[in-house]
């Protein structure tokens, strides 16, 4: 835990130095595409800082505040994200509208800058590959950034070469790109607290049941984290069964379905004979 908490502060540290000299790169080049980079780039540092804490959080063991567990509290990662972004989406709407119609020059020391911000970040990245574990994740979120900041150079080059136009327009495409990871944030919230039935897992669900010669009345599962379930189900049992050998039934079939499925499910039973 030392080890992998000592690597989260080099990978932030990394990344912060790399946000740095964007900046620098986007005031001192007055590039406009360095500046939108340099702007996510920072978004993206800060996101990852709570999202490491939002993901500590939601595995926390349930307490009296939350009966069914700490789970959805991951949630705090993408939400800061859309927040995050959705900040620097308006700051850079602002200055672009400013810069509209209003020719500029693009130093040289833009791209120099935003090439010197991209190397902490292939050595987090990097560092975060080879770790793996939950920073494989930061490694795949962070290859975007990579990308980005790539396209960044080069237009910023050709902005500082041959027109500032090229620059501009690199900025007007990198701010489209951000609305389509402010989009996908939104969507990952909304599956997440939307409560979808998981298809493949109540398959698998009714099949052990059927093991037992037992089929569900009603069934309601909700996926609660990647890989968890929580849920209750009805079933029929014959009216003359005891209710010792019901509950014994019962809490077999309870147990069975946490263990194979991670669903933690609640049966209530009715005895066959009940009217509809
Ligand atoms: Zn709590």
């Amino acid at each position: 835990m030392l080890k992998s908490w000592r690597i989260f502060i080099a990978i932030i540290f990394l990344s912060a130095i790399g946000g740095f000299f964007k900046i620098l790169g986007g005031f001192v080049g007055s590039s406009k595409s360095v500046f939108v980079d340099a702007l996510t780039s920072i978004a993206n540092t800060l996101a990852i800082v709570i999202m490491y804490k939002f993901f500590n959080i939601s595995m926390e063991p349930p307490d009296e505040d939350h009966h069914y567990g700490h789970h959805k509290m991951v949630l705090g990662g993408p939400i800061s994200t859309l927040m995050l972004y959705s900040f620097v989406a308006g700051i850079i709407v602002i200055d672009l509208y400013e810069t509209f119609g209003k020719p500029y020059t693009v130093g040289i020391l833009a791209p120099i800058f935003a090439c010197i911000g991209l190397a902490p970040y292939i050595l987090a990245i990097a560092l975060a590959r080879y770790i793996g574990g939950t920073f494989s994740y930061y490694a795949r979120f962070t290859v975007i950034e990579i990308i980005e900041s790539m396209t960044t150079i080069a237009v910023a080059f050709a902005g500082a070469l041959i027109n500032y136009l090229i620059d501009f327009a690199g900025a007007i495409a990198l701010s489209c790109y951000l609305l389509i990871e402010l989009t996908k944030s939104f969507r990952e919230i909304l599956e997440y607290i939307s409560d979808a039935a998981p298809k493949e897992v109540i398959r698998n669900l009714e099949s052990i049941l059927n093991g037992y010669g037992i089929t569900a009345k009603r069934i309601r599962i909700r996926r609660i984290a990647e890989n968890l379930y929580q849920g209750d189900i009805v079933v029929k049992l014959p009216p003359n069964i005891s209710i010792e050998k019901a509950h014994q039934l019962i809490d077999l079939l309870e147990k069975k379905l946490k263990d194979r499925l991670n669903a933690e499910i609640t049966i209530h039973t009715e005895p066959e004979s009940e009217k509809e």
